[in-house]
């Protein structure tokens, strides 16, 4: 059922307010959802249980997967088993291992599009760049390059912090005649095989990816500015009687799921509550080190010197043995300069490389980039979370009605999956949803003073948390050293805090606003 919505005449009024610029035939839905990740397809699905069907999703590309579509680099893979990463209302009974390859997750969510039939309602190829929202309409105009693409009543984003990769400034960059490429945008037909490689960037991306062209390179030198913290990796195949079992038993993969998801659970205990705790796993992680290595001075070079968990823990089996090959040199002083033919390091030595690949990460404390996001009264969305990077339970911002993120500010984890954090959210926007047909409601928007409120508490826990008291400077934290992005708490507690939709956190329009609202400065 859908409300009445008052002043439907709002394509004339809108048309004539631009000029006539915007297209009188363009479409409006009642939901469109930016991205077909993890995060847009979990709110899809669940959107379409609960009986909202005028959704449309944009999709840049030309097939759905997120992050899982776009990370192609060798032995690249997921570091939650995926018994736990996966929805909790899709399991998946044939995972082949513990820790589900890129591929396989990819085919999941691809699996997850066609059983749920949401292939129709993805708008490939579709890009968006911008959305502004109109007050008299109560509606947001999506645009991409070439335009106005749609309209729509609600906004879901779920485009994912780690979506745009970041490279490093490093000086002479632009002169290298070699080939380059980021990790996120591995050329697959550029043959590493034989050739004298750099990678720059010891992070989750190149533990993985190192390993795996090791053997086929050269030479690989390998450039760490901070060595990260690394467990070993409890990986194994899934054996065929599991695989029945869960198939017969689905039970029984949810007691694993459950097992791993309190297993993991419990480490937000050192995080967020007392980092101190955090000398157990240490322990673990220098005797993997021990193990692994037995040159006394690459041991030295590999440890960390900032608590474990300040940066994301690592796994891996395969990492620190690479390390050491003959053909791999871990090189620690640092780049000086990039060269039309190689890299020099800070005590001037030269290193001839045929390829430069960056495991340098991604843009994730500026998810929004270049998109131009305008909201009540005009405020744009990047100048307001560039002076205040936060959101009401990760999801909502003042002065952005009836705009919704899914992994917004402070919904990362460091401790357990990601996907449970998503599925919250979902649950909080059908909630929202729900009550906003319910109640015939044109628009809600998060009061700014439940945001504060919400915010303060938030910062009192970052201020104790790993990530700020650990002693080391990480992707987590923006320029001036806010952690914006992580969860500083146990994920049970995110999920009872958007378990009810409360509708007097938020101000509601019922074709127009019940109270005046605080307008832009
Ligand atoms: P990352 O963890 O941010 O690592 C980037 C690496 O590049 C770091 O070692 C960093 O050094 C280095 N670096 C950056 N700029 C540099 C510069 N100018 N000079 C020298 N070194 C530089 O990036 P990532 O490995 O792509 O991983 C990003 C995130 O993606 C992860 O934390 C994780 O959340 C996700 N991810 C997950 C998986 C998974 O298995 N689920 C796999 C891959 C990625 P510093 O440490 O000194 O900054």
């Amino acid at each position: 059922r859908q409300p009445a919505f008052p002043g439907t005449d709002w394509r004339d009024r809108t048309a004539i307010r631009q000029g006539g610029v915007i297209p009188m035939s363009l479409k409006t839905h009642d939901i469109a959802i930016i991205g077909t990740g993890f995060a847009g397809l979990g709110a899809a699905i669940r959107l379409q249980q609960e009986g909202f069907s005028d959704f449309v999703l944009l999709e840049k590309s030309d097939e759905v997967g997120g992050t899982w579509r776009d990370n192609t680099y060798p032995g690249c893979a997921c570091d939650v088993q995926s018994h736990l990463y996966s929805f909790s209302f899709e399991p998946n009974p044939d995972w082949s291992r513990m820790f589900a390859r890129q591929p396989e997750i990819l085919d999941y969510l691809k699996h997850c599009a066609r059983k749920y039939h949401l292939y129709p309602k993805v708008r490939f190829h579709t890009e968006v760049t911008g959305a502004s929202w109109d007050e008299d309409a109560a509606v947001w105009t999506v645009s991409g390059p070439d335009g106005a693409i749609l309209r729509a009543r609600k906004l879901v984003s779920g485009m994912g912090g780690l979506s745009r990769p970041a490279y490093p400034q490093i000086k002479g960059l632009e002169n290298f005649q070699g080939q380059t490429f980021h990790s996120q945008q591995w050329n697959h037909d550029y043959p590493l095989s034989g050739k004298r490689v750099a990678v720059i960037g010891t992070g989750a991306s190149a533990i993985q990816f190192v390993p795996q062209i090791a053997g086929r390179v050269a030479r690989l030198d390998l450039y760490q500015r901070t060595p990260p913290w690394i467990l070993p990796k409890p990986d194994r195949a899934i054996r065929a009687a599991e695989r029945t079992l869960f198939r017969l038993v689905p039970r029984a993969q949810e007691a694993i799921r459950n097992a791993l998801y309190w297993q993991f659970e419990a480490r937000a205990a050192g995080f967020v509550v007392n980092p101190r705790i955090m000398k157990l796993p240490e322990r673990w992680a220098r005797s993997h080190i021990r193990n692994q290595i037995p040159d006394r001075a690459l041991r030295r070079r590999v440890t960390p010197d900032y608590t474990i968990g300040c940066k994301r823990i690592l796994i891996s089996n395969d990492y620190y043995p690479a390390l050491t090959r003959d053909n791999v040199n871990l090189l620690t002083d640092g780049i000086r300069e990039i060269t039309a033919t190689g890299i020099i390091d800070t005590q001037g030595v030269e290193r001839e490389v045929d390829a430069i690949i960056f495991g340098t990460g991604f843009a994730a404390t500026d998810p929004i980039g270049t998109m131009r996001i305008t909201g009540r009264d005009g405020r744009d969305l990047k100048e307001t979370v560039t002076a205040k990077p936060e959101a009401y339970l990760g999801t909502t911002i003042a002065g952005f009605p009836n705009l919704f993120f899914l992994t917004g500010p402070n919904t990362g984890l460091g401790h357990n999956s990601l996907i449970y954090m998503i599925e919250s959210q979902v649950e909080y926007l059908l909630q929202a949803f729900g009550h906003m047909r319910e109640q015939g409601l044109r628009a809600i928007e998060v009061r700014e003073k439940v945001q504060d409120r919400f915010n303060a508490g938030l910062r009192s826990k970052l201020g104790k948390a790993v990530w700020s008291a650990g002693g080391c400077r990480s992707w987590y934290l923006d320029e001036q050293g806010r952690n914006i992005t992580l969860w500083p708490d146990f994920t049970w507690r995110f999920r009872q805090m958007t378990a009810r939709f409360r509708s007097a956190d938020y101000a509601i329009d019922t074709g127009r606003w019940r109270e005046p609202l605080p307008r832009a400065a």
